[in-house]
C-alpha cells in the first residue's frame, strides 16, 4: 500500500481528522540510517507525526520537532512540508531497548525531556517556537499534549510502528483527531468511544487500512467529507551544491590541508545519510 496522508472536516466543522499511513518512508529512514528496532520505532513515530502536523500547516510554512530526552536515543530530530515531504534522523540510531509490555519501548528510549515544535516560515520572519515537557517520551501523546498545551486545541494523537524480527519495518501510520471550537459534549464522548474501541495505528494498516479507512473507522458516526489525499514520501533538501558550500565553508587553509592529507573530502548529511565525496580535482575547482 502506498504511502499517503487524508484529511477530512465533519459537515458541522466541528471535528479535523488527519491519517497516515508511512510504512514505505519509516522503511526507507530504517535503511538510510542503520537503525535498530526500538530507533525505528521512534524515529518512524517522529516522521509520521511531523507528517500529521504538516497536514495542518498553511502552505508557506514547514513544522520541525525536536525531542531532546534523557534517555538512550539522544535526541530525535524532523521536519516535513506541507506538500508531504518530511525526513528526520535520532542521535543514536543503534538504540534498542528489551521490549516492555511487549512493546518496542520508545518511551525507555526516549526518556524524559522536551519537545520543541517549530513553524518555520519558508520566506521572511522568525519561526514560532513552542516548547513542551514529554508526557511519556512515546511521541504520539506528546505531540497531543503540544496541541492541547500550545494550540489549545483537544486532541488525540495515535502513532505506531511494526518492526519485523529481522528489523524491517512491517507497518506504520496514525492519526490526528481535533475538536474545534463550538463541538458538542456529545461529539467529545464518541470521539473518545471511536478512539477506544479502534485497533492500534499500526495494526490498522497491517490489516490493510489505507489513510482514508483509518479516518473512516475513528470518525465512523459522524457526517464526513473527504478534504484531501495525498502522496507522503521520505525527501531531503541537501544536495551536491550545499555539500560544496559545507567544504567551502571550511576555508582555504583547511581545505588545503584536506587535499593534502586526503586528496578528496566527504559531507555526510545528517537528515538522510546521504554521502557526497569531492576528489582533489573538484575540490581545487572549488579553491579556484
Ligand atoms: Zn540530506
Amino acid at each position: 500500500m502506498a504511502d499517503r496522508l487524508a484529511r477530512t472536516l465533519s459537515a458541522d466543522g466541528t471535528v479535523r481528522g488527519l491519517a497516515a499511513v508511512t510504512t514505505d518512508l519509516v522503511e526507507e529512514a530504517r535503511v538510510r540510517h542503520g537503525t535498530l528496532p526500538t530507533a525505528t520505532a521512534a524515529l518512524g513515530r517522529t516522521l509520521t507525526a511531523a507528517l500529521l502536523l504538516g497536514g495542518l500547516l498553511k502552505t508557506e510554512e514547514r513544522v520541525s520537532l525536536q525531542f531532546s530526552g534523557d534517555g538512550p536515543l539522544g535526541g530525535i530530530l524532523a521536519d516535513a512540508t506541507p506538500e508531504g515531504t518530511v525526513r528526520g534522523f535520532v542521535s543514536r540510531p543503534q538504540t534498542h531497548l528489551p521490549p516492555r509490555s511487549g512493546k518496542l519501548d520508545v518511551g525507555g528510549a526516549v526518556g524524559r525531556g522536551l519537545l520543541c515544535v517549530m513553524r518555520v516560515p519558508r520566506g521572511e520572519g522568525p519561526p514560532y517556537r513552542s516548547v513542551v515537557p514529554l508526557v511519556s517520551g512515546e511521541i504520539g501523546q506528546d505531540v497531543a499534549s503540544y496541541l492541547v498545551t500550545s494550540e489549545q486545541t483537544p486532541s488525540v494523537v495515535a502513532i505506531g510502528v511494526f518492526v519485523h524480527a529481522d528489523g524491517r519495518v512491517g507497518a506504520a501510520g496514525g492519526y490526528l483527531l481535533q475538536a474545534m471550537p463550538g463541538a458538542e459534549p456529545t461529539t467529545v464522548d464518541r470521539l473518545e468511544d471511536n478512539v477506544g474501541a479502534a485497533p492500534s495505528p499500526s495494526e490498522l494498516v497491517r490489516g490493510g487500512a489505507d489513510a482514508s479507512a483509518i479516518l473512516g473507522r475513528l470518525l465512523a458516526g459522524f457526517d464526513t467529507h473527504l478534504l484531501e489525499e495525498r502522496d507522503v514520501r521520505f525527501a531531503c533538501r541537501c544536495s551536491r551544491a550545499r555539500a560544496e558550500s559545507a567544504i567551502l565553508a571550511m576555508g582555504r587553509v583547511e581545505m588545503l590541508d584536506v587535499i593534502a592529507r586526503e586528496r578528496r573530502a566527504e559531507v555526510v548529511c545528517e537528515f538522510c545519510a546521504e554521502r557526497y565525496v569531492l576528489e582533489e580535482p573538484e575540490l581545487r575547482a572549488l579553491l579556484a
